[in-house]
C-alpha cells in the first residue's frame, strides 16, 4: 500500500516535470547534454571485401561461432557509422534473425542465451549448459569434440562467465564461477583465452586449478604477448584475475586471442570448433554509455576479420556470427559517416526481447537465413557437422 502511494506521488511529479521541460521545449537540449549517448568518432580501420573467396562445399570442416553479447541491430548500425559506413560484417551474405526468449522469460539472460546457442534447447534463465530439469545437456563444443576436432573458446570476458561458461560447463547457476572453472578440467577443451585467473587459483575449496591444467598439459600464460606466441599444443590464456578490461586497457587482445586459437586449432586435420564472444558490448548497454557500446562492436568487428581472413584462404570454414539478446533498448538517433560521429539512445538498463541478427559465411550459411529459434543455430551447426 505505502509503495502504491509512494508510486503515485512519484508519477505525479515525473508528470508535472515532463510538462514543464516540454513547456519550455528544452527537452531536446537536455538529451544531447548527455555526452553518455555521443560517440564523438575515434578513428576508422580499413575493412578487406572477400567477394567470391569462399567455399560453396555443402559441409563446413570448421565452424567459428562468433557471439556478440547484447549485439543488437542498432549496435551494429552504430558501429558501422562509426567505422565511416563500414564493417567486415557486410562480408556476410547470409543474413537472419534469432528469437531469443528462454523458457521461462520474454527476456533471455546471458545463461540461458548461451545455453540456447551452445546446445540448442531453451533453459530457464541463469542455467549453464543444463535443461529445465537442470540436467547437463550435450553442447556443439562437445559434440566436436567427440567427432575428433580441436576446439576452443574466447571471451573479453571471464571465460567462466556465463557466454563463455555455456560451451564449457554445466551448472544449475552462472554464479557458480569457482565450479564453472572446475568443468574446464573435465573437458578436452585445446584452447580457452579470456580473463578469469582467480576461479582457478583463489579458490573456496583450496584447489589450485593452475597446477592441475598444467598437469593436463596446458600451457598456462596470462599476457596476451606470450599468449599470441603459441602455435600449438594446449593453451589456457588467462589475461585477468576477473575480467579482461575495456578495449583502451586491453588492446587488441581479442583479435590476437583469435588468431592465436586459429593457428593452434587449425593445426587438427579433422577440423575445429571456436566460439569467440564479444563479451562486453553488452556492458556498454548496460551502462547505457554509447561510446562504451561503438568501441567494443568495432573491437568485435576486428576479429571478425580476423576469422574471415582465415576462413577465406581455408575454404573449408563456416563462420555464425550472432548475439545472445540485445541490451539496451538502444536506438540509433544521428550520425556522421565522415566524423564517425553515432549518437544514440537507450530505453533501458537491461537486455530486451528483440530477435537479433544472424550473419552467416561459408559452407552451409545458407542454412542461417530467415527468422529462426536462437536453438535452431547450433542444431543446424551440429548437422552440418555430420550429427
Ligand atoms: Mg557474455
Ligand atoms: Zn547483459
Amino acid at each position: 500500500m505505502m509503495d502504491m502511494k509512494k508510486n503515485w506521488i512519484f508519477s505525479l511529479i515525473l508528470i508535472l516535470g515532463c510538462s514543464f521541460v516540454y513547456g519550455q521545449e528544452n527537452y531536446k537540449d537536455l538529451s544531447s547534454a548527455d555526452s553518455a549517448r555521443i560517440y564523438p568518432g575515434g578513428g576508422f580501420y580499413g575493412v578487406t571485401q572477400y567477394d567470391g573467396q569462399f567455399s560453396r562445399k555443402k559441409a563446413p570442416k570448421n565452424v567459428i561461432l562468433m557471439i556478440g553479447d547484447g549485439m543488437g541491430i542498432a549496435h551494429v548500425y552504430a558501429g558501422m557509422t562509426a567505422n565511416g559506413g563500414r564493417l567486415f560484417l557486410e562480408n556476410f551474405k547470409s543474413i537472419g534473425f534469432a528469437k531469443t526468449y528462454s523458457s521461462d522469460r520474454y527476456v533471455t539472460d546471458s545463461a540461458a542465451g548461451g545455453t540456447a546457442l551452445s546446445a540448442g534447447e531453451k533453459t530457464y534463465n541463469g542455467a549453464i549448459g543444463v535443461d529445465t530439469a537442470v540436467e547437463s545437456i550435450v553442447n556443439i563444443r562437445e559434440m566436436a569434440e567427440k567427432k575428433g576436432k580441436a576446439t576452443g573458446v574466447v571471451s573479453t570476458s571471464a571465460v567462466t562467465h556465463a557466454t563463455p561458461a555455456s560451451f564449457v560447463a554445466h551448472q544449475p547457476k552462472r554464479s557458480m564461477y569457482e565450479e564453472i572453472a572446475a568443468d574446464f578440467l573435465k573437458t578436452d577443451l585445446d584452447v580457452f583465452i579470456g580473463g578469469g585467473y582467480k576461479h582457478f587459483n583463489e579458490r573456496k575449496d583450496g584447489r589450485n586449478l593452475i597446477n592441475d591444467l598444467k598437469k593436463k598439459g596446458y600451457q598456462v600464460l596470462t599476457d596476451i604477448d606470450s599468449i599470441q606466441l603459441v602455435r600449438s599444443g594446449k593453451l589456457a590464456g588467462l589475461t585477468a584475475p576477473e575480467h579482461t578490461g575495456r578495449v583502451k586497457e586491453r588492446g587488441d587482445m581479442l583479435q590476437k586471442a583469435t588468431r592465436t586459437a586459429l593457428n593452434i586449432l587449425s593445426k587438427d586435420k579433422d577440423g575445429f570448433f571456436l566460439m569467440v564472444e564479444g563479451s562486453q558490448i553488452d556492458w556498454g548497454g548496460h551502462q547505457n554509455d554509447m561510446s562504451y557500446v561503438v568501441e567494443e562492436m568495432l573491437d568485435f568487428d576486428r576479429a571478425i576479420g580476423v576469422a574471415l581472413d582465415f576462413a577465406a584462404r581455408n575454404k573449408e570454414t563456416l563462420i555464425v556470427v550472432t548475439a545472445d539478446h540485445e541490451t539496451g533498448g538502444l536506438a540509433v538517433l544521428n550520425g556522421d559517416f565522415e566524423k564517425g560521429m553515432v549518437e544514440g539512445g537507450f530505453t533501458t538498463g537491461d537486455h530486451t526481447g528483440v530477435v537479433v541478427p544472424v550473419f552467416a559465411i561459408g559452407p552451409g550459411a545458407e542454412r542461417f537465413t530467415g527468422f529462426m529459434q536462437n536453438t535452431d543455430i547450433p542444431n543446424r551447426i551440429k548437422k552440418l557437422m555430420g550429427k
